[in-house]
């Protein structure tokens, strides 16, 4: 195995890269030139030649407390030997318990009850199929309608593909789910290129909604799902206001709201929730990823008392929701939960993600006048920077630059077509913040 107190030390590529079907990846090209991880350590990744990189992404905007943390990995060491696996149907554990109150005691006031899954996909279908249930149980049973937005990211289950704006994760996959509209993605270049923060231009967005409304009835639609700042397809804040005019309208005409903080949840924006830097409650929130710093797959849905409390009657042997996983609250990943938590709470990490978010910003600005910028957006500790196309294929520029950027530059970062995300772990200082802006310069020169 990778010595990692020894940067050189290298690991043996396997022969057969055949068989693993790599999923959303350019597989033939990356098979030619593989970018193979070995190893990881706080804000680094090893490669299999023994390189170190440091990680702009957070892995996959998961790994908020950095790599490799040993109280994290003592933690699933102990829970795996105590109890590695209990039914969650009818039976419960106590990790499990401690957790949800531990998320919910993070979540704004009034989301009290937390449903277990194991990754932010299957989050947003239950949150999803959780509105269409506590709809008819109020008597609503109209309300089977969703309303998602374009250049919106729920995951890949057919519920999230179907809420999610993005036309190439729909369009091989048939009719999805009946009765789905969407809003109108809240970017305009033109008004709110180079902003740092929440744009000023756009709140006016969300009015969109209530064209919907008239469109199909108020009494036929169960729930908005929106991502507070939309990550995957690129970082875009939300502009001021927006959220609060989502909220007023969801509130006016009895249509759940559903803050997807897949990404934004566990301190990405300086705060638990996205909900409480914005001060906008949701229904429900959807999270996964940074409830585990990545490291065993967990995601969940904290929904309001009024939801939770509408389904707790009957008689004592009937099951109030018919929905859940073998692995829900899986006790591995419930007691990573709990040790990242701490390391959240101990080491002040959301706290460094909001001290940092004007120095990140400022840094990853300076990158403005570097070719082919043509448009960056920062929040919190992420920051979206768009570069022009290529005349041959969109996105090519974008897969270059994180090529580039492994192969020849030493850097982890993420792209969504042209646009390079970073999201380094919030346990980052200043002088990376300079280490990483600087590099990510040199990648977008070099591929100029
Ligand atoms: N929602 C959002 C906002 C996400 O960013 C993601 C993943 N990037 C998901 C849902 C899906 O999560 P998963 O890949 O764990 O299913």
């Amino acid at each position: 195995m990778l010595d990692k107190s020894k940067p050189n030390s290298a690991v043996n590529v396997p022969n057969d890269l055949d068989a693993f079907w790599m999923p959303f990846t350019a597989n033939r090209a990356f098979k030619r030139a593989p970018k193979m991880i070995a190893g990881a350590k706080d804000m680094h990744y090893f490669t299999t030649d023994g390189r170190k990189i440091i990680d702009a992404a957070a892995g996959m905007w998961c790994s908020n407390a950095g790599h490799g943390r040993p109280q994290i990995s003592a933690a699933i060491a102990a829970q795996a030997e105590a109890l590695d696996f209990s039914p969650p149907f009818q039976f419960g554990q106590p990790k499990a318990f401690e957790l949800a109150s531990r998320i919910a005691d993070l979540a704004p006031e009034g989301l009290d009850h937390v449903f277990f899954c194991n990754s932010g996909s299957e989050a947003a279908d239950t949150a999803l199929k959780i509105a269409m249930a506590w709809q008819q149980i109020r008597g609503q049973g109209g309300r089977t309608r969703f309303i998602g937005r374009e250049r919106g990211y729920h995951g890949v289950g057919f519920g999230g593909t179907a809420v999610g704006g993005i036309g190439n994760n729909r369009k091989m996959f048939g009719t999805l789910l009946n009765g789905v509209d969407h809003l109108p993605a809240t970017y305009d270049r033109d008004k709110q290129a180079f902003s740092k923060g929440e744009p000023e231009y756009g709140a006016h967005f969300a009015d969109a909604l209530e064209g919907l409304v008239n469109l199909h009835g108020a009494n036929t639609i169960a729930a908005v799902i929106v991502e507070p700042m939309a990550g995957s397809t690129g970082v875009l804040p939300p502009p001021k206001g927006y959220l609060q005019k989502l909220r007023e309208i969801t509130r006016k005409h009895g249509i759940l709201l559903i803050f997807d903080e897949v990404i934004t949840g566990f301190g990405r924006l300086g705060h638990s929730f996205a909900a409480e830097r914005y001060g906008v409650t949701p229904d429900m929130i959807t999270f996964a990823k940074g409830v585990t710093n990545g490291a065993v797959p967990m995601g969940g849905v904290i929904a309001s008392s009024e939801i939770h409390d509408a389904f707790m009657s009957g008689p004592d042997y009937a099951i109030e929701l018919f929905h859940g996983y073998t692995y829900s609250a899986h006790p591995l990943a419930c007691a990573a939960g709990l040790a990242t938590l701490d390391l959240y709470r101990d080491e002040k990490l959301f706290e460094n993600a909001k001290a940092l978010e004007p120095v990140f910003a400022d840094a990853v600005m300076s990158l403005k006048s570097e070719p082919n910028v043509v448009d960056i957006r920062t929040l919190g500790l992420t920051a979206g920077i768009d570069l022009a196309p290529m005349a041959d294929g969109p996105g090519k520029r974008g897969f270059e630059a994180m090529n580039s950027a492994f192969h020849d530059h030493d850097l982890m970062l993420r792209i969504a077509g042209d646009t390079l995300a970073l999201t380094p772990p919030l346990i980052l200082n200043a002088d990376q913040i300079g280490e990483i802006v600087d590099k990510v310069g040199r990648v977008i020169r070099a591929i100029a």
